[in-house]
Order: C-alpha cells, then structure tokens, then sequence
C-alpha cells in the first residue's frame, strides 16, 4: 500500500498519447480528490481516459484491466457508474438531479465506491450547474466526479475551482496513424482515416477499423452524385440519407439488450442490485436513439464537405497531400458533377450547423435545402 501512488495502473497505461494526464491521474487512483476535469479538444482521449480511471476507481486491484470490475466500468456499464451527457443543446437540471445529485447521497449498488462522468460539462445549463455545485460542496465520501469538456473556460467558476484540472492535448496525425496501424489496422486506411478525423482518434479508429466508419462516406458520395443529376436528384438525396439514417436507428435501438445483458440473470430478469444502473441504462440509450437520426445526418453531411472541400482543393491546384480523401481520386464524377463545390461545401456546412443549434429544425427539409443548393439550376 505504501507504494500505491507510484504502482502501475494497467488499465491507464493503455490510454496513449496523453503521458502527462495518465501519470496524474495513476497518482490520484490510491486517494482520490472528489472531482476532476479532464480538459481538451474532443478525439484527444478523455472519454477513454475517463472510463479507464473509472475502472482503476472501482477495481478491487486499481485498475488491473481484467477483471469483471473494470471491464464493465470500461464500457460504461458497471453498477456504480453514472454517465452524464447533454440532451439536445444542454444538459438539464432533472438529469443532474437524478443521475448525480440522488445517487451520490446514497448506498453504491455495489461495494466500492461511486464513479460519476458528466461529458461535455460546459453543456450544463445554469440550474444543472447549481445542482452540481451542491454535491461538489458537499461532497459523499465515497464519490469521485469527474467533468469532461473541451471548453472549459464555458464552465462556472464556482464548479471550476472545485475541480482538479487534468489538460489533454491535441494528437497529432502521424500519431493517430503509428496508433491504429499498431492495433492493425492497414496502413493506407489509417492514413485516410486520421485524415478525416482531425485529430479525434476515437473517430479515426471507427473510419479505419469499421464497416460503419466509412460508409458514412459511401452514402455521402452517392448523396452527391444523386444531387449533381437536378433538383429531382437533390430530393431523392435527402430520402436516401434519411433512409439510411433511419436504418441506423433501428439497430441502434435493438442493442439495448445487448447493452443490459450483463445485469440480467439468465432467465433475462433484472438482479435487483442493479436496478438502478438499468434504469440509468436504458435512459441513456433512449436519449441516444433520440438523436441517433440527427448524429448519422450529421456524420454524412461531415463526410460530404470533405469530399467537396477536396474538390476545392484541386481546382486551385492544391497538392495531393493537402486532400481530405487522399484515396477518393478528385475526377471522380460523382464530385466532379457538382457544379460548385465551393457553394456546396458551404451548403452541407450551414445545414450541420442548423441542425446542430435548434433541436425542432425538420431535418428532411435541412437536408433538401442543402442537396437542393448542390444541384445544377435547371435550364
Ligand atoms: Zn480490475
């Protein structure tokens, strides 16, 4: 025990690329503050960072990687994890108070201590901040909060000064590419991927190790090449991209039980320790597949500027290895066909940004407006 600050903690170690925030946070698993926020731009590995300093938090080895503790605490399952993230635009005050604030005051579902993760914690709207500096005030014993945010200077003084800042910085490309090459992915696809990513690798090992990663841009180049036909194709663009969305949503929806499995018995009924977390669970996935249409719009529409700002790109002559896509040729007809990529690009960059400010926008009509804007005018 007398060494425990400086002992390994594996399941930190596997966190890469943020040395300096993973040997403060090994430091603070033997006796931990009450609240930490881990600061840096998103894709840099405080989501990960996070779930692993979960783990060390409620394994009964600290952090060994392996054990039933920390694997599901490392998918954000375990019992006493609660994981906090915004609702549309804010994370609200009714959240807040049932996901932190109660829990936080009560008996853990299971022995050990309470791990609480809010993510994108400038997100908290004033009433939710409020609540949150209550438990930061007083703070249960047995609880470790952590905030996640890549603005910090958004969040309250008040919750600021309570918190121990962990700084994440930025990866940089060649970084994410040696990263997933060495988890195997192919060479080639990790380049294109850390491309597309800027800087996220959580987003680049998706772009190169899934099926999912890269048919966001498969449905984006066929959206394009619909739009590039007229008007009639800019509609038939908008369906397809909302027929895949919708797609998406159903299997995301029919995971839950995947998600809920490790709390069941086997005969598939909740044990009644982890009620709670089920509930927490499932309130979770039922906000995730709320926005699951907007997120997969959104991912098109990302993957759609790409292939335009690289049309861009190569009519001002711009070298190959400025290029987003550095494995889409740029005379491929389906870009090419788009008569100006430059007022397409800023088409599909106004709409995610619509769609991202208000929650009642109509997202077929966004999607319309923007593919509309992409078509050749009709003679
Ligand atoms: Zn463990």
């Amino acid at each position: 025990m007398s060494d425990a600050a400086h002992a390994d903690v594996p399941v930190l170690e596997r966190v890469p690329g943020q040395e300096r925030a993973i040997a403060f946070l090994r430091q603070a698993v033997a006796r931990p503050h009450h609240a930490y926020l881990l600061a840096g731009p998103e894709g840099g590995g405080k989501t990960q960072g996070a779930r692993a300093f979960a783990a060390a938090l409620l394994c009964r080895d600290g952090g060994c990687g392996e054990c039933r503790d920390c694997r599901l605490a490392l998918a954000e399952k375990h019992p006493n994890q609660s994981v906090v993230e915004p609702e549309g635009r804010d994370i609200h005050v009714e959240t807040v108070r049932s996901e932190v604030w109660q829990p936080a005051y009560r008996t853990a579902p299971e022995p050990g201590r309470k791990v609480f993760v809010i993510r994108e914690a400038d997100r908290l709207n004033p009433a939710a901040a409020d609540v949150l500096l209550k438990v930061l005030e007083e703070p249960p014993a047995d609880a470790v909060i952590m905030l996640l945010s890549a603005r910090p200077d958004e969040l309250p003084e008040t919750v600021l000064s309570r918190c121990h800042v962990v700084s994440f910085l930025p990866l940089s490309e060649p970084f994410i590419v040696e990263t997933l090459v060495g988890e195997g992915a192919d060479r080639m696809r990790a380049a294109v991927a850390a491309r597309l990513s800027g800087g996220n690798l959580g987003r680049a090992r998706r772009l190169a190790t899934t099926e999912e990663g890269m048919a966001f841009r498969e449905v984006a180049r066929e959206a394009l090449s619909l739009a590039a036909t007229g008007p009639a194709g800019g509609l038939t663009a908008a369906d397809r991209v909302l027929v895949a969305a919708d797609t998406y949503k159903k299997e995301l929806a029919g995971s839950l039980q995947d998600e809920l499995a490790p709390f069941l018995d086997e005969r598939g009924r909740a044990e009644d320790a982890y009620r709670a977390a089920i509930r927490r669970i499932e309130e979770r996935h039922k906000r995730q597949v709320r926005r699951a249409e907007r997120d997969y719009v959104d991912r098109v529409l990302l993957a759609a500027s790409a292939l335009l700002r690289d049309r861009v790109v190569a009519g001002i002559g711009g070298e190959r290895e400025l290029l987003l896509n550095p494995d889409v040729p740029v005379a491929d007809a389906d870009v090419r066909e788009v008569p100006d990529a430059t007022a397409g690009l800023a088409a599909c960059e106004e709409a995610r940004a619509a769609l991202a400010d208000d929650v009642n926008l109509n997202t077929r009509l966004v999607l319309e407006q923007a593919f509309l804007r992409l078509a050749p005018r009709a003679a």
